[in-house]
């Protein structure tokens, strides 16, 4: 009997351990487009029209490998609607008996396969650089799991820039050099170009009579769908982009979204690109001179360090890591995050170009989006829920440890040291934003002043229990105590008058 090879659609892998364990003369891939998929969320349309042209696209080359694929679209007659539906609808009609597949990157989708009817063997996903094994090992006995640590031991383990035991330059990191504001640059080398052919604009079709009510445009779409354009995309980053990449990483610019950065997450995370391959890349273009160290080790830090980092952490927590609430917080996620209206320019910024390119660099969402929901008290899950939604390369496994633990320390600094707050401050020095804003970030009180400089005192104010013996927050506490009581008050009270207007979306 054919065995049933399930590839879900980030799994786009020729050599994904599934296919591996397959026999070619035998077994049947099974791909499916299905509802429950795309509906678990209301993803973006750019995200569900990306997936599902790259789907096909891998469809077609595992064919041209000499694959047998029964393949499921959405609108096919008889779509049962789930993946476990699809299997053993497939199941019936090969006669297979069993299907083996790579375990999904989602405790939800694990537990679907193991209450399927038929037996569903899930393989380790091997296309990651630390095995869930690996990573349990090295935080077995550990008081803390810093994602520096983690990073160092990857360094040694890929050899990359590594002299011998030793990091390339001496040094394991080279963030003190990577805080710098950009300026705008006419000639900064834009994103390269994706046209779309026929199965991808079958495919946008397909979207925007479905999905007509989520969120997000399909006007900007311009992903690569198949691994020769992920390629495409790696070699434009390396050759123009990364070269600044490390040095203005953090910066923000009202006109130029994309920056420096590379837009090659949901090609690693579909499985078009391998980590390694990347990184290997990143490190040749320094060993050749093209790029400077401290934008390599940025770079590759971001894959060997914080994408395994963040898998291993979501896999080690457990399925309740994503319902965390450690501080407590149940605001409802404001309006303006879906497009409603709001006078603060840095999020309404964020949010229109999260509409329109469903991409937003690390530093929005950690440092505009996520300060913002994570000051204004907004429940981590309704967080979470949104960046799941709007970002094309938002999949569980490293959608939530960013979102919950990095950015809302809904789970209580397993991830981070310090929840990751700011006043208005820091957006103004790493971005344009506030210069055409209406309201003021020189402004700490009054009408007018920079909602960020109101909720970020309020959101230290009422945790203060939950910090009080985090070393890291003590000076900060320090700063808010040397102030004049009635200075505090009136910050304090004018913060709840925000997280009023917040509540009605009026801000
Ligand atoms: P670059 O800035 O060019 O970075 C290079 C690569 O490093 C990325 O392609 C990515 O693969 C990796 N990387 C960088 N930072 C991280 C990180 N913190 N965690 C994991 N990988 C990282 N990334 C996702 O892939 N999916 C998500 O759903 C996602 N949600 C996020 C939610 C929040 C609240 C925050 C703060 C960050 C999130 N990130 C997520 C991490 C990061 O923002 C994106 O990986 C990055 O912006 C993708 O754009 P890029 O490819 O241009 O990245
Ligand atoms: Fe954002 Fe405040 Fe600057 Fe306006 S003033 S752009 S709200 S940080």
């Amino acid at each position: 009997n054919p065995r049933l090879v399930l590839v879900l659609g980030d799994q786009l892998t020729l050599e994904g351990a599934a296919l591996r364990a397959a026999d070619k003369a035998r077994d049947v891939v099974v791909m499916a487009e299905v509802r429950a998929e795309t509906d678990y969320v209301g993803h973006h349309k750019q995200k569900i029209a990306l997936v599902f042209s790259a789907m096909r696209h891998f469809a077609e080359t595992l064919r041209a490998e000499g694959w047998q694929v029964a393949y499921t679209a959405l609108e096919d007659a008889g779509n049962s609607g789930s993946i476990t539906g699809e299997l053993l609808r497939r199941a019936e009609e090969f006669g297979a008996k069993s299907a083996v597949t790579i375990a999904p990157g989602e405790w939800r989708l694990r537990q679907a396969l193991e209450d399927c009817p038929i037996p569903v063997v899930q393989l380790p996903d091997d296309r990651f650089l630390c095995s869930e094994a690996e990573f349990a090992d090295w935080a077995k006995g550990r008081k803390s799991l810093r994602m520096e640590y983690f990073y160092r031991e990857m360094r040694r383990k890929t050899g990359l820039l590594m002299e011998g035991d030793a990091p390339e330059g001496g040094k394991w990191n080279y963030d003190a050099e990577n805080r710098k504001p950009a300026q705008a640059d006419l000639f900064r080398v834009k994103a390269p170009q994706f046209a779309s052919d026929e199965v991808t604009r079958e495919v946008l079709d397909l979207v925007a009579r479905e999905f007509a009510d989520n969120f997000g445009g399909l006007e900007g779409f311009n992903w690569a769908v198949d691994r020769a354009g992920a390629l495409e995309a790696l070699d434009h980053f390396i050759a123009h982009n990364l070269a600044d990449f490390g040095t203005y990483q953090d910066a923000m610019l009202e006109d130029d979204p994309l920056l420096y950065h590379s837009l090659l997450s949901p090609y690693l995370n579909l499985g078009l690109l391998g980590p390694l391959e990347v990184c290997q890349a990143a490190a040749r273009a320094y060993a050749a001179g093209d790029v400077p160290l401290n934008s390599a080790e940025g770079f590759i830090r971001q894959i060997i360090g914080w994408r395994e980092y963040v898998r291993g952490i979501y896999f080690h927590e457990g399925p309740d890591y994503t319902s965390r609430n450690h501080l407590d917080q149940h605001r409802k996620l404001p309006w303006a995050y879906w497009g409603g209206e709001t006078k603060m320019n840095c999020l309404s910024h964020a949010v229109a170009q999260t509409r329109d390119l469903a991409y937003a660099h690390h530093i929005q969402r950690l440092m505009v989006t996520g300060n913002f929901a994570l000051l204004a008290g907004v429940d981590p899950a309704q967080v979470q829920e949104w960046y799941l939604a709007v970002y094309i390369d938002a999949f569980e496994w490293v959608e939530a440890p960013n979102t919950a633990g990095m950015s809302q320390f809904a789970d209580g600094g397993v991830i981070a040291s310090k929840p990751y707050v700011s006043s208005g401050a820091y957006i103004d020095r790493m971005s344009d934003y506030c210069g055409s804003c209406a309201y003021s970030v020189k402004a700490k009180t009054g009408e007018g002043a920079c909602p960020f400089n109101l909720l970020y005192w309020h959101f230290l104010d009422r945790n203060r229990e939950k910090f009080a013996n985090n070393p890291r927050m003590a000076v900060i506490y320090r700063s808010w105590d040397k102030r004049k009581p009635e200075d505090r008050e009136t910050i304090l009270g004018q913060a709840e008058v925000m997280l009023n207007k917040i509540a009605q979306d009026a801000f």
